[in-house]
């Protein structure tokens, strides 16, 4: 089997990111108006080959939220995110797409029912609920009658996949769209796009920001706010984030062998991620950001172009969880516990 492909997910940013991270990553989806207006400036530059585009209208908030003028009780009508898809000559042209609460049957038939004048593939933002055992036959039926080429993501305060169970759902969808010959999608994930592109997904989209790896559903905050937390950093050792705070943790055992990076960012400063337990300033977040960047790319690589992906990233995550769980069994260190693909995607 082909495997499909694996891009970058941009949030906000500038033409010059795209054109570096499509380098980097193969390819580039950006997000919403903002994106569209960067797709826009690449095709007037005759510069559009590998960027495609994410309506993300899931992401509006109701009514309220429009940023466009409007008098009361007048209509605006949508925007026409099909057509303006299709006059760039986008290579995939996604519907706006809908944040679908868990279970809401009609909702998901209908948007996978609609009719456009050109062919598109259908952009669903469903609650992670959907993958699991109650609600994943539902899910899958109405994707077999439909028919229909499909981009999803998942929402969640935290990890859309955190169970074997909803992994497994996953799964399922996976083989649909393998045995129906249908193109699945997989936009604003993190590495666990990896073995799902292996298992057929069309394209996976993995984004470079927390907020970009899932669709965000706020977490009930609860007492007082809390002071800003450290950001991610990606830590190629554990194909996941931890933050910079508790990396820094590691520092009275070196890192404790986990901390170890070789993208030429790090190369430059030490090879070691310790250095960005600092105080927040802008410059280590650039840092970050450009670490996150090359190695994230890096290790993406290394898996994809190796002679077999699938045993190098089985390989690769069933050492993350190794070194995961031994550091944080023997020191007294608070590291984010592994994801649950890495030891339960089998
Ligand atoms: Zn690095």
């Amino acid at each position: 089997m082909e495997l499909g492909r694996t891009q970058a997910y941009l949030g906000r940013c500038q033409v010059d990111d795209v054109r570096r991270c499509r380098e980097r990553f193969g390819g580039v989806t950006l997000q919403g108006l903002g994106g569209l207006k960067i797709a826009k400036a690449l095709a007037r530059a005759g510069d559009l080959t590998g960027v495609d585009l994410d309506p993300a209208t899931y992401r509006a908030r109701p009514a309220k939220a429009s940023n466009q003028l409007a008098l009361p009780g007048m209509d605006i009508a949508p925007f026409d995110w099909i057509a303006a898809q299709a006059e760039l000559g986008l290579p995939v042209v996604r519907t706006p797409g809908t944040r679908i609460r868990v279970g809401r049957v009609e909702e998901l038939r209908a948007e996978l029912d609609r009719d456009y004048p050109v062919d598109v593939t259908v952009m669903l933002a469903l609650d992670a609920g959907w993958l699991g055992p109650r609600h994943i036959g539902t899910l899958e039926h109405e994707l077999k009658v439909a028919d229909r080429d499909v981009s999803l993501s998942f929402a969640a305060p935290v990890n859309p996949l955190d169970t074997r169970r909803r992994i497994d759902g996953l799964r399922r969808l996976l083989r649909w769209a393998a045995d129906s010959r249908r193109g699945l999608e997989l936009l604003r994930v993190d590495l666990s796009g990896l073995p799902a592109v292996i298992e057929g997904a069309s394209v996976i989209a993995i984004g470079l920001g927390p907020s970009t790896r899932r669709v965000s559903v706020p977490l009930a905050t609860r007492g007082a706010a809390r002071a800003k937390p450290s950001p991610f950093v990606f830590v190629p050792r554990l194909l996941d984030w931890q933050r910079a705070n508790v990396i820094g943790g590691l520092s009275n055992w070196n890192g404790a062998g986990l901390t170890y990076c070789d993208c030429a960012v790090c190369a430059d400063a030490g090879q070691d991620l310790l250095r960005f337990d600092r105080p927040q300033d802008p410059k280590v977040a650039e840092e970050i950001r450009r670490h996150d960047e090359l190695a994230l790319s890096g290790v993406i690589r290394q898996i994809m172009s190796s002679d077999n992906p699938e045993a190098e990233l089985k390989f690769r995550r069933v050492n993350a969880v190794q070194r995961a769980k031994a550091v944080s069994s023997s020191l007294n260190v608070e590291l984010t516990a592994p994801p649950a693909w890495l030891d339960s995607w089998d």
